[in-house]
């Protein structure tokens, strides 16, 4: 069997860590994560190895980007599977923090992104996450000193954000983004999908659908408006409630009114039962 890597949970330890790989001039790749790992995740940390010499995986489920009505306390925790899954996976180091070590006593600095952060999609349903996410992925750049971080274009808005981020403040920091891994029946794999009932799982799979027909239109030249009012129809027929669905420019995240103020990128996030899902898909 693999050898798991090696698990630190403490500034000093992983700060002794990144300092010997530092002291041979290994570059040094981080894949930040709040664990229940899936086959998404691994994929990054191999894209990460690819990358760089020594990968460190964090795992931290970080209170800052839950609201008091969201799913903190259930939010599925699974380190020793997560220890396994990343053995043989390229990673070297795995750093647990606790919230001690996030957030010590007195702790009073927040990071208010804006630019994509502000573009009415995740920032409109979850006004306090990006503030959460830029916060703690600041810490964990300033804490790990990677050379690049890889983030999933599952969280494409987030994407957007830490990449902006990264470049306002000069952390430093190349940001990568990798593409979305999907189940066979094309629903995006997420440490969400455990809270899916079996009804609700075999409707979650519409959401890709309905993004692939959107684009699919929008490619043989329908107007946008008319094919997405389309999609948000279809979605809400296979029983979501639907946040947002829309189209918007890749690169900015600001609406567009047709394929002309592209590149266009869309975008969707919706309840099923208690899960709320997220997705989506180039045109
Ligand atoms: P999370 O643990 O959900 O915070 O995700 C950690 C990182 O994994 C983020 O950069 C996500 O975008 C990425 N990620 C999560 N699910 C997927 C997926 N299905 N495909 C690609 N990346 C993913």
């Amino acid at each position: 069997m693999a050898r798991q890597p090696r698990v630190v949970r403490t500034l000093p330890a992983l700060h002794r860590a990144v300092a010997r790989w530092r002291k041979t001039r290994q570059s040094i790749a981080l894949v930040p994560t709040m664990g229940a790992l899936h086959q998404g995740h691994l994929t990054l940390v191999r894209l990460a190895r690819r990358r760089a010499r020594g990968v460190i995986v964090s795992i931290y489920v970080n209170p800052a980007q839950f609201a008091p009505t969201e799913d903190l306390a259930s939010y599925p925790r699974t380190l020793d599977a997560d220890l396994a899954a990343l053995a043989g996976s390229g990673a070297g180091l795995v750093f647990v923090p606790t919230t001690e070590t996030m957030y010590p006593a007195g702790f009073a600095t927040r990071i208010v992104p804006e630019g994509p952060a502000s573009v009415g999609l995740e920032d409109k349903f979850r006004p306090h996450f990006f503030a959460g996410v830029a916060t703690v992925v600041t810490k964990l750049f300033l804490q790990c000193r990677p050379d690049i971080a890889i983030f999933g274009e599952k969280d494409y808005q987030q994407l957007k954000v830490i990449t902006a981020l990264a470049r306002d403040l000069e952390l430093g920091v190349e940001i990568l983004g990798a593409p979305i891994v999907r189940e066979s029946d094309g629903l995006a794999m997420s440490s969400r999908n455990a809270y899916l009932s079996a009804g609700e799982r075999a409707a979650a799979p519409t959401l890709h659908r309905v993004l692939e027909d959107c684009a699919d239109k929008i490619a043989r030249g329908a107007a946008l408006a008319g094919a997405i009012e389309q999609g948000r129809a279809a979605i809400e027929h296979a029983g979501f409630v639907l946040d947002y669905l829309e189209a918007r420019n890749a690169d900015t995240l600001r609406p567009i009114g047709s394929v002309q103020d592209g590149p266009v990128r869309l975008l969707v996030a919706a309840k099923i039962g208690r899960t709320r899902l997220i997705d989506n898909v180039g045109v």
